[in-house]
């Protein structure tokens, strides 16, 4: 029987691969129902919708995921977790995607360009959790 060719580059698979071995996470057991989009308190803010960024890793597209900032903007409040029909932990994929972003020694966020006013006026555990999370 013939073989089915795979819709992934190969250049791209390596790359899901790795988020599959850091998230322990299968992105192709999604179905793609939306739920995690509808349940998302932080969709608004993402440059797409969470079923979309899962959409793209099952074709090993990691750069769209990564300029709409999904990891970053992820609260890890898990509704979509407990909601997801397939069992997926959505937030440990996105998770997986930020970790990659920072093993390239990539800063996520720039110090030096956060408003004085912001620097007055944000809570000091507010520095800390962004640069934990946006810092490599
Ligand atoms: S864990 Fe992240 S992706 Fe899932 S619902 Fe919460 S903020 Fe959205
Ligand atoms: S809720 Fe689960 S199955 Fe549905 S789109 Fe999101 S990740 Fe896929």
């Amino acid at each position: 029987m013939a073989s089915i060719p795979s819709p992934i580059h190969p250049d791209n698979l390596k790359a899901v691969n790795k988020i599959a071995e850091l998230s322990g996470q299968n992105v192709h057991e999604c179905m793609q129902c939306g739920t995690c989009s509808a349940v998302c308190p932080m969709v608004g803010s993402m440059g797409f919708t969470t079923r979309m960024g899962i959409h793209y890793l099952q074709f090993g597209e990691i750069e769209p995921v990564i300029k709409a900032q999904i990891g970053e903007y992820c609260a890890s409040c898990h509704t979509c977790v407990v909601r997801c029909p397939r069992g997926i932990d959505v937030p440990r994929v996105f998770e997986a995607v930020r970790q990659l972003v920072l093993r390239t020694n990539t800063d996520l966020i720039k110090p030096q360009e956060i408003p004085k006013e912001t620097m007055a006026e944000a809570p000091q555990i507010a520095f800390v959790s962004t640069f934990r999370k946006l810092t490599s």
